[in-house]
């Protein structure tokens, strides 16, 4: 691919963009562990306006819509459908500092430096934060980015957490319109383009040596609830040979989940979270066991395999044994592939600045899979230390970050530049 623009001076500041995520990052709760800034929160209510701040005196003009999504728009010469990046402020309980934030603070900082570096941009460039991507206590993820691609229910709204409030409720209370947020949709092909910068949350980056990745797709995520039913039974006077027991029905199932998923060809995982069972005693074989698991991969035809393979191995393996399954399946997203095009100048553009990278997939979910039903969708990874992610110790550098920044921003420009970017 032949890029026009030359991207160099658009290196960010790297003092400054240090100081934002020292600042923003700050905004924790005290009383929670780790870096914590959860949906809702006080913290997470006063890091916005931070954003929002920090957004005007990029010059970029700021808004928060309905859904609670706060957006600085940097107008461009010609309008038509902007170009879009951003990412979330929100964390998990107990997170780390760089989830979420990384992409944030990086747009802010592409668009200051296009502005400063006099870029004039034809297409106006949209940086958002969008509301509340982590899964949360009603057991929704992504909810700004879901609403803007028009996928927010009113199921969604009604779901309450363990004190009866509803989401709908807690939106309002936090200043959000939920009813408007359902029908706030974007229509489709509505943005020229969309990029988020994250950390990669993973190893693979840091393992290869690379600073950067280029994300070739989102992983779909089929979540599954199986429950076994077998006898209860005397501990002491029931024989092995002749014991119903549901709760090594259900560890047998664990391993067998875990195999299928260290079988996946391309990127592929499967992980047991939880596992319960009844009466839950020392003296009774157990009656009950119900097990919570999940697969992740960005091939389709290997998560619906994967699906088939273990809905009949659970079964006949927990039959040998007496007993009866039930599995019930939740999809919560398909696999999302990320743009060709927009994968080609992001490569293209980090060749130019020299920058070496890697085609990486991404395992955990982010508000660019569902941006991607808006227009062209593409992400930028930097290293996370260790791969760790969603605990205290996450950790980027800060070379990684403004290198990240830097490609973020001659992305942006070089996809300025294209009349239309294709799928
Ligand atoms: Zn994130």
């Amino acid at each position: 691919m032949n890029l026009t623009a030359d991207t160099s001076a658009l290196a960010p500041v790297a003092e400054r963009l240090e100081a934002d995520l020292a600042d923003l990052s700050g905004y924790a709760d005290p009383d929670a562990p780790g870096w914590s800034r959860e949906v809702f929160s006080e913290p997470y209510r006063a890091a916005r306006d931070w954003v929002r701040d920090r957004m005007r005196d990029a010059g970029l003009e700021t808004t928060v819509d309905a859904a609670g999504n706060v957006i600085g728009r940097l107008a461009g010469s010609h309008g038509g459908p902007p170009l879009v990046t951003g990412s979330h402020t929100d964390t998990v309980h107990g997170g780390g500092r760089f989830d979420g934030i990384v992409g944030v603070l990086g747009a802010i900082e592409a668009a200051r430096r296009i502005r400063e570096t006099g870029t004039r941009l034809a297409h106006d460039l949209l940086v958002v934060d969008f509301l509340g991507e982590e899964a949360n206590r009603f057991g929704i993820s992504c909810m700004g980015s879901r609403s803007l691609s028009g996928i927010l229910t009113p199921a969604h709204l009604a779901r309450t957490d363990t004190t009866g409030h509803t989401l709908g409720q807690a939106m309002r209370d936090f200043g959000a319109d939920p009813e408007r947020a359902l029908g706030l949709g974007w229509d489709a092909r509505s943005m020229h383009a969309f990029v988020e910068l994250h950390v990669e949350q993973g190893p693979l980056l840091e393992q290869r040596g690379v600073p950067v990745g280029v994300v070739t797709a989102i992983a779909g995520i089929e979540r599954l609830l199986a429950t076994f039913r077998g006898r209860a039974d005397h501990a002491g006077t029931m024989p092995m040979a002749e014991r119903h027991d549901a709760l090594v029905a259900a560890a047998e199932a664990v391993l067998t989940i875990e195999r299928v998923g260290c079988g996946a060809p391309v990127h592929g995982v499967t992980t047991t979270g939880r596992i319960e069972s009844s009466p839950g005693v020392y003296n009774i074989v157990p009656e009950e066991a119900r097990i919570w698991a999940e697969t992740r991969s960005v091939d389709h035809t290997w998560l619906s395999g994967v699906r088939r393979t273990l809905a009949d191995e659970l079964a006949a393996q927990a039959a040998r044994r007496g007993v009866e399954t039930a599995v019930e399946w939740l999809n919560d997203q398909d696999p999302v592939l990320a743009s060709r095009s927009v994968q080609d100048v992001i490569a293209a553009g980090a060749d130019s600045l020299g920058i070496p990278w890697a085609p990486v997939p991404s395992g955990a979910g982010h508000d660019a899979a569902h941006m991607a039903g808006l227009g062209p969708m593409g992400m930028i990874f930097v290293p996370s230390h260790g791969g760790r992610s969603h605990c205290p110790e996450e950790w980027t550098g800060l070379g990684h970050i403004v290198t990240g920044t830097h490609l973020l921003a001659a992305t942006l420009t070089h996809l300025d530049a294209l009349p239309d970017v294709a799928a």
